[in-house]
């Protein structure tokens, strides 16, 4: 009897097994996948990592992620710069004083915010409605309309009125000449790559693949005392509340006969007439390791999410959140299951969010007080 199934071998599902591991519970880890990892999983091509799930760069201000993530690997300095480029104009990303030069040809931060502060009057807006106003409030017209709207409408397949504000501020806003994407003190990719990451993680842990949990639920409910479910919260409840709506990704990935495609990992492309909302060149995540002739280049395009297709962000509009909570209290009335992670939250959750949710999980589990 185990004391823990854990259903899905992604990050969260990792972290959890290895704690209550180490703490001496039964646990197997299953996952309908064939690979381990979820959506960090990355794969050698040409010698170099390959994120299959689209980019990622690990970041946080929390120590004990950092304490708890650096006992499976060291990280390298990546720091991600990614630019934006809109038909062919470059500008540097997060918006910053070299976005606000490259726009405006000015050097200076007073009268970057002045120009700012002037545009986002103009649009009269005080208590931002959604994501246009949020932005607009926020950088001014510009940039919404050069780096943002564009973007943000191909990534979520509707209108920036239609968004809510929340996903704009995610975007640091500098008026200093810093090209960091993210404002944490601890950033960098595995070296010992990700999915040997979670391998490490998940050492010692019975791991079954390409097993999946809703079709065999009566065999594995005889097995465990307890489920911790990370995959879609709806998917679990048999969709009887009707189902959550997700923007799913389509990655296109190509080996080319250069050493350096784009000079950058991440190359955001802001307008609407590029189908694709970003190149990812991988090999420069790892900077100066690899193969020197080849590269390799992943497009990334956004695409409608169908039931059984691969769910990547949770549209978290109204109609979805109330959804969502009708599953979760249906969720709390369970005993022996709990669900996390991003699908079984239904939260975008960056990589340290969800180690961090799951090492608070653990705890409660444990008894523990956070901040052992
Ligand atoms: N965004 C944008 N222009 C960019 C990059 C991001 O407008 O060049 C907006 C877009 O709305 C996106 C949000 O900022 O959904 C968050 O971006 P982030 O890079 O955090 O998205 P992720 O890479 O995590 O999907």
């Amino acid at each position: 009897m185990l004391d823990y199934l854990i259903v899905g071998a992604g990050l969260a599902g990792a972290v959890f097994a290895r704690v209550m591991s180490d703490e001496g519970y039964k646990c197997m880890v299953i996952d309908k996948r064939n690979h381990i990892a979820g959506n960090v999983y990355s794969t050698e091509i040409e010698g170099i990592e390959v994120h299959q799930y689209g980019p990622h760069i690990f970041h946080t201000d929390h120590e004990r992620v950092w304490k708890f993530i650096n006992r499976f690997t060291d990280f390298n300095h990546f720091i991600y710069s990614p630019l934006a480029n809109y038909h062919g104009e470059i500008y540097n990303l997060p918006f910053n004083m070299n976005t606000f030069y490259q726009l405006w040809g000015i050097v200076n931060p007073e009268e970057a915010k002045m120009i700012i502060d002037r545009q986002a009057e103009a649009s009269g807006i005080t208590v931002p409605d959604n994501l246009e106003e949020q932005a607009l409030k926020l950088v001014g017209r510009d940039i919404y309309e050069k780096l943002i709207k564009g973007y943000t409408e191909k990534q979520w397949g509707r209108d920036c009125r239609e968004l809510p504000p929340f996903i704009i501020k995610r975007l640091p806003v500098r008026f200093t000449y810093d090209n960091n994407y993210f404002n944490h003190p601890y950033q960098g990719i595995p070296k010992a790559g990700y999915t040997s990451m979670v391998e490490r993680m998940l050492s010692g842990v019975e791991i079954r693949l390409s097993e999946d949990y809703i079709k065999n639920r009566k065999k594995y409910e005889k097995i465990a005392k307890n489920i911790i479910f990370t995959g879609s919260i709806d998917a679990y409840y048999e969709y009887c509340y009707g189902a959550l709506e997700y923007r799913s990704l389509r990655f296109e990935t190509e080996i080319l006969d250069t050493g350096n495609y784009q000079g950058v990992a991440g190359m955001n492309f802001t307008s609407l007439d590029t189908p694709y909302t970003r190149i990812v060149e991988h090999k420069h995540f790892r900077f100066g390791e690899g193969n020197k002739d080849r590269t390799v280049i992943t497009r990334e395009y956004p695409v409608a999410w169908q039931q059984g297709s691969e769910a990547y962000y949770p549209v978290n509009n109204e109609r979805n959140n109330r959804l969502y909570e009708k599953y979760k209290r249906r969720a709390e009335q369970e005993k022996n299951v709990l669900f996390a992670g991003r699908l079984g939250r239904y939260q975008y959750l960056d990589m340290d969010k969800v180690i961090k949710s799951m090492l608070q999980l653990t705890d409660e589990l444990l008894g523990k007080s956070e901040d052992n």
